[in-house]
């Protein structure tokens, strides 16, 4: 491994790439031991693979490991309704007997009641809220939650393995201390829950790039571009299966660069998703991990503070390869492909690397589709005025709980700076 001098380091080792920045990444040890149930497709244990990577690669060292406060009630409430929190604060398998009660908050096989899984919504909750009020204080240029990012949830529901909105209420942190947020998905499915929340303002822009047709949630349609006052603040890229790296970045790096001087954000939300990856277990696209990371290189670029998000991903061992190197794309450190020797060190095989080929399936994604696409979205950004004005009412502030807040964040502090040392 080579540090942003090194031989071996990023293409680009002048300019705004080789910018050294400050990343955090937060942490709980404890996410790994979430369980799903037997068969469930959604495995924490792929973020445990993660961190025993960064680790094994030395790139804990180069940034500040926190670990994170579990999430309080009242911080899902900013989001979910009381009801729904309650539900979840309550609900484990044994007594769960109610199927109307089941029904209302949608727990199928999908979103099952597992043990403790209030507190695996609060883990997860709160590494993402806590990574904005690293960004809100300045403490960091990037910050980092692998376990966050499910945006399949509803204010008073359940969906496609998400409980708890942790994207949506990471946002509401950040626009307490940013004008404008941009939320960009690269996970396969489309990011509706975090759509839906912000689908009427302009201070959160939406950008989701998903398969579109016959596939879950169903929503994300090219033409769903907001409403009201946030009309064209929503955008929606639909795309096919077997897409590439190239026919992926083809419209990714065009609309992004339009995105960012349109809507000119103060900070940038990344869902990295990583089931958008060619041969996962659920997914049908056809990105390598390097252009999977060009999205985190890309946006890094544009040097507006970013959150990295984890989300989707059902090949554990391509997930974690994944996020390990996009890890070292925030840090500007090009990872070895060859895997050092670490506990986890058998799921890789038999090549043992970061990089694993790309497959040969067919991309559906014709040129003249790109293109229509590309068109129409920039086309919409074309009509939006530059960098919208803000009213700071329409989200008010509890004075009071900021300043609760702040007395228990000092003590937070405290306990992240003895535990920076423990990870
Ligand atoms: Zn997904």
């Amino acid at each position: 491994m080579e540090g942003a001098g090194g031989g071996n380091s990023l293409p680009s080792t002048s300019g705004a790439d080789a910018v050294k920045r400050r990343v955090s990444y937060f942490y709980d040890p404890d996410v790994g031991n979430y369980y799903y149930g037997l068969g469930h497709p959604m495995k924490p244990h792929r973020i445990r693979m993660t961190h025993a990577l960064l680790e094994k690669y030395g790139l804990l060292d180069r940034m500040k490991v926190i670990h994170p406060q579990l999430a309080r009630d009242r911080d899902l409430c900013a989001f979910h309704t009381d009801e729904y929190v309650a539900f979840l604060q309550s609900a484990n398998p044994e007594t769960l007997t109610n199927p109307c009660v089941a029904r209302r908050f949608n727990i199928t096989d999908d979103c099952p009641v597992f043990y403790r899984l209030f507190e695996f919504c609060q883990t997860y909750t709160g590494a993402s809220v806590d990574a904005a009020k690293e960004l809100n204080r300045s403490n960091a240029d990037i910050v980092i939650n692998w376990s966050g990012g499910l945006h399949h949830a509803k204010r008073s529901e359940a969906s496609g393995f998400c409980y708890v909105n942790d994207i949506v209420l990471a946002i509401l942190k950040l626009l307490e201390n940013h004008d404008r947020v941009l939320y960009v998905d690269i996970d396969i499915h489309h990011g509706d829950g975090v759509e839906e929340a912000f689908f009427t303002t302009d201070r959160v822009m939406t950008v989701s790039f998903h398969k579109f047709g016959e596939y879950f949630p169903g929503t994300g349609h090219l033409l769903d571009n907001g409403y009201g006052k946030g009309k064209y603040y929503a955008v929606n890229v639909p795309l096919n299966d077997g897409i590439d790296d190239e026919s992926y970045h083809y419209l990714f790096k065009p609309i992004i660069a339009k995105v960012m001087e349109v809507f000119n954000p103060d900070a940038v939300v990344l869902q990295c998703g990583a089931d958008s990856l060619s041969g996962d277990r659920l997914g049908c696209f056809n990105l390598s991990v390097k252009g999977h990371a060009e999205c985190v290189r890309y946006l890094r670029s544009f040097n507006v503070p970013l959150m990295l998000l984890g989300g989707g991903g059902y090949t554990l061992r391509n997930v974690a390869r994944c996020w390990c190197y996009e890890t070292g794309v925030a840090l500007h450190v090009e990872v070895n492909d060859k895997m050092p020797d670490h506990e986890y060190l058998g799921y890789y095989g038999p090549d043992y690397n970061i990089h694993v080929a790309t497959s040969n399936m067919e991309n559906k994604n014709s040129r003249k589709s790109l293109d229509d696409i590309k068109a129409k979205i920039l086309d919409n950004l074309s009509k939006l005025q530059h960098a919208p004005s803000v009213q700071f009412q329409e989200w008010p502030t509890d004075t009071e709980l900021d300043e609760e807040d702040e007395n228990q964040e000092e003590t937070n502090e405290d306990l992240n700076s003895d535990t920076d040392k423990l990870l």
